[in-house]
């Protein structure tokens, strides 16, 4: 196995991740919304730290960064384009850079839109897509500070990678996602089947992380702007994919 993954529930619906390289054990933490629960299944598993990966600034991503920094002593990662609002960075990254976690090469991908200088972390080879409150799972993150043609193209990028990538977000929002999906595409045979399944595992308490890519595309109303058959379910046939994005974005802020 090239990487483990552990999702730690933090605060009332947000999710840290920690991240370790099956072949060095070195181990990453990605966002930090508080540092308690990560430290206590850091030690539960026996695990280390050797670097911070944070999404983007929102308090509940990096609020416990300073208390996790003073516990463990690990490098931060962040947007290059943050500095200024994050955590003292040790490594400031952009589209299109890499790194290593051990023997792991992590990329960076740009999905602006919810914040501008929101970075999504592709473990390529562990097939793990960190995405914060960019993609989310059956949904996408508000816009606050980018608009609804930024959060498009940072989406579509991240369609581009391969199709069985997981995708890890940073809050358990799938139910309610998948209620909003339903009012969009209520005919969506995979979306009916994935709703049911949804409601199941959060009937048993799972957490609904580490879908595949090619799943949020068939069921994600927000990856399928530019299908045809969503342009129609809207009454928006001739609009452009940005645009469909921007009114099915307008329509979940007002679900
Ligand atoms: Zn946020
Ligand atoms: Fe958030």
């Amino acid at each position: 196995m090239p990487v483990e993954i552990l999702t730690i529930p933090c605060l009332n619906d947000n999710y840290a991740y920690a991240v370790r390289d099956g072949e060095t054990g070195e181990v990453a933490v990605i966002d930090v919304p508080d540092a308690a629960p990560i430290l206590r299944a850091l030690s539960f598993k026996g695990w280390g730290l050797n670097q911070i990966l944070l999404t983007h600034h929102h308090p509940d991503h990096i609020g416990g960064v300073d208390v996790l920094h003073q516990a463990i002593d690990a490098p931060i990662v962040g947007a290059r384009a943050d500095m200024h609002r994050l955590p003292q960075l040790a490594l400031g990254v952009a589209e299109g850079d890499a790194f290593q976690l051990g023997n792991q090469t992590v990329e960076v991908h740009d999905v602006s839109g919810h914040t501008k200088g929101h970075v999504a972390y592709h473990f390529a080879e562990g097939n793990a897509l960190f995405t914060g409150d960019s993609l989310m799972i059956m949904g996408c993150g508000r816009l606050f500070e980018g608009d609804a043609e930024m959060m498009w193209a940072s989406l579509t990028k991240l369609m581009e990678l391969p199709a069985e990538t997981r995708i890890y977000s940073g809050h358990e929002y799938t139910a309610s996602n998948a209620k909003f999906a339903m009012s969009i595409e209520p005919e969506n045979r995979a979306l009916i089947e994935r709703t049911r399944q949804i409601s199941e595992a959060r009937a048993r308490g799972d957490d609904t992380m580490g879908a595949t890519l090619e799943l949020e595309m068939a069921t994600n109303p927000f990856l399928r702007a530019g299908r045809a058959e969503v342009k129609a379910a809207i009454g928006m046939k001739d609009a452009s994919d940005a645009e469909v994005f921007a009114e099915i974005r307008k329509r979940k802020d007002n679900f």
